[in-house]
Parts: C-alpha cells; sequence; structure tokens
C-alpha cells in the first residue's frame, strides 16, 4: 500500500503544483441543476439502461451530495442485465460474421479543450499535458504502475481548443454540457472523446457507461488542472482521467454495492463500504476477506495512492468493449 511503484515519470511532471482549493469550482459555480442525467429515453424501440453518468470522482472534502450519480442496486442489475443481453446479440452477429472477438484494442483519443479564454486560468492548458495524460493511460492500462495488464492501448487523435464561455465550467448534467457534446462529439463507439475544462461542484470529473446504440453524450469529462502537472494537488498526476475511462470501459466504483451482494462485479476486488480517500493504511470496512483495494484506480484515493486495475476489471472492460464498443 502507499505510494506505487514506477512512478518516476509522474514524478517528475507533477510540478507547478499550487493550493488551488478543492472547493473551488464548488463556490465558483453556484447551483448546480439537478443532475437530470437518469432522463434516458428508450433508444431505437430497445430499452437502454438509464443514461447515468458514472459517479464523479470528488475531491476529498467536497460534499459528498455533489456526486451527481451514485448508482443505486437496481440501475446496476439493469446494466449488468444488458451487459448479458449486449453480449449474446454480439456473439450472434459474430458467428454470422465469422469474426473473432477482439483480444487487444488501440483506442483513437479525441481531445476537446473548453477554454473560457486563453488564459491558464481561464482552461488554456498546453498540450504537453495532454501527451503527458496520454502517456498516463497508457502505463495505467498496461499494468506498468502495477497490477494487471489489461488490453487496452490509447492513441491521441486529435486536439480541438474550443474557447466558449457559455460550456465554461463543464455543469454535470446542465443542457450546456448536452449542448457542448452534440457539438463537438466525434467518431464511432470506439473513439473516446474527452472533454477538459473546469467543472462545476469541486468535481474531477465523469464518465458515461457505454451503450449500444451511439449516443452524442458518450465520453468522458475531466478537470483540465487533473492533468499531469496540472495544479489540482492530490490529484495531479492523471489519474482522474485513469479513473473516469475505467467508467467508460463499463467498471464500477470499487464500492459499488458496499459490503454486500456483487459489489462491483468482479471478482477479484475486495469489497468496500464506502469510497476511501487520500490514502489510508490498513482500510478493512467489510468483515469479507481482503483489505479495501485503496490501490486500485475506481477508488477514490490520491493520484498518489491508486495506481491498479485487477485482472478481473481488465476482463470486464475487454468483454464490455467486444460487447459495446467494438466494431
Ligand atoms: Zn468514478
Amino acid at each position: 500500500m502507499g505510494l506505487r511503484p514506477n512512478l518516476l515519470t509522474r514524478r517528475t511532471a507533477g510540478v507547478a503544483s499550487t493550493t488551488l482549493a478543492l472547493l473551488l469550482s464548488t463556490a465558483a459555480v453556484g447551483v448546480v441543476p439537478a443532475a437530470s442525467a437518469f432522463s434516458a429515453a428508450p433508444v431505437g424501440g430497445c430499452v437502454e439502461p438509464a443514461d447515468v453518468h458514472s459517479d464523479a470522482r470528488v475531491k476529498a472534502g467536497a460534499h459528498a451530495k455533489h456526486e451527481p450519480n451514485e448508482l443505486t442496486a437496481a440501475q446496476v442489475r439493469e446494466r449488468e442485465a444488458d451487459l448479458a443481453a449486449a453480449q449474446a446479440e454480439r456473439a450472434r452477429f459474430r458467428a454470422g460474421a465469422g469474426v473473432a472477438p477482439l483480444a487487444t484494442v488501440t483506442i483513437p483519443v479525441v481531445v476537446h479543450v473548453i477554454q473560457r479564454d486563453s488564459t491558464r486560468a481561464g482552461g488554456n492548458i498546453p498540450d504537453s499535458m495532454i501527451t503527458q495524460q496520454i502517456s498516463v493511460l497508457n502505463q495505467a492500462y498496461s499494468g506498468a504502475t502495477g497490477g494487471a495488464p489489461t488490453a487496452f492501448s490509447f492513441q491521441l487523435q486529435k486536439i480541438n481548443r474550443v474557447t466558449n464561455p457559455s460550456w465554461y465550467p463543464i455543469i454535470s448534467g446542465s443542457s450546456a454540457e448536452r449542448s457542448m457534446k452534440t457539438t463537438l462529439r466525434e467518431g464511432g463507439k470506439n473513439t473516446l472523446n474527452m472533454y477538459l475544462g473546469e467543472l462545476s461542484d469541486g468535481l474531477l470529473g465523469w464518465a458515461t457507461f457505454p451503450k449500444r446504440k451511439l449516443d452524442s453524450m458518450d465520453g468522458v469529462v475531466v478537470l483540465s488542472e487533473s492533468l499531469p502537472g496540472g495544479t489540482a494537488t492530490n490529484y495531479n498526476q492523471g489519474d482522474t482521467g485513469t479513473h473516469e475511462i475505467g467508467h467508460w470501459l463499463n467498471l464500477y466504483h470499487t464500492f459499488q454495492g458496499g459490503c454486500s451482494g456483487s459489489g462491483d462485479s468482479v471478482d477479484d476486488t475486495a469489497a468496500e463500504a464506502s469510497p476511501a480517500y487520500q490514502c489510508p493504511t490498513g482500510r478493512d470496512t467489510c468483515t469479507a476477506p481482503g483489505l479495501d483495494p485503496i490501490t486500485n484506480f475506481m477508488d477514490y484515493t490520491y493520484d498518489s495512492c491508486m495506481y491498479q486495475f485487477t485482472s478481473g476489471q481488465a476482463s470486464r472492460m475487454l468483454t464490455a468493449w467486444n460487447a459495446y464498443r467494438a466494431a
């Protein structure tokens, strides 16, 4: 436990940290519309699971009530049923087409930098932070920082800079978020669209889970200063991106479901009653075997504390890719 290994490149990236107030955006944004992300309508005649934003990653000290969409047990059941149905549907398609499921995947990444103006405080982060973010993703998903390797690698396709004060900050669940994504999203279901900017409510990021039909809301939203070398103290090594993309690839939080039931639907992540923050030692919140998985990318700990996915998570992500995002 503790600091993750093999982070020399990430450490050197962690310069320029200032004391960005953890609740800065909460204070700056004011009233945020009630989350509307559960309002999915059936698409194309087949009922999709609720269009939940995966629960956003929040800074320690931010108010839990500001997490936009904690998944309920019913929502998890709905998503798991949909995954099974999507798997069966794709298996039939592949059998007919004589196509094997993918074992490795390179994900094209389109990065949208949302800016209020041309200043750094207005969202104008340098390209170097974005290329370092891609490097962090490739390290994390290859298993280079610890844990299991996954099937995924990431290839930066484009940086799209957009100056639009009405989209800044990006407000979770707002009509402005919908407008932004509808206007900017590129590519098919296999293209990762990342939206970077200042965020509402002290959030570090949020993401959408995969769906069977392409949805213009699909993608991840990440606090721009959480990228490597950003000013978000303790959250500036790029693991908000790692975490949110985990959701985009169908992972739940390690604390999903608490100590009971199937938890996060992954067998080799120990059950955890609630999110862990900072980097606690010996945390063990469930009677089931195993300490809390505080070093897992899908918990809420500091970037310096989280460094791994499990093989169960790697398997779940690849299964979901072949069910939802593969061509
Ligand atoms: Zn999350």
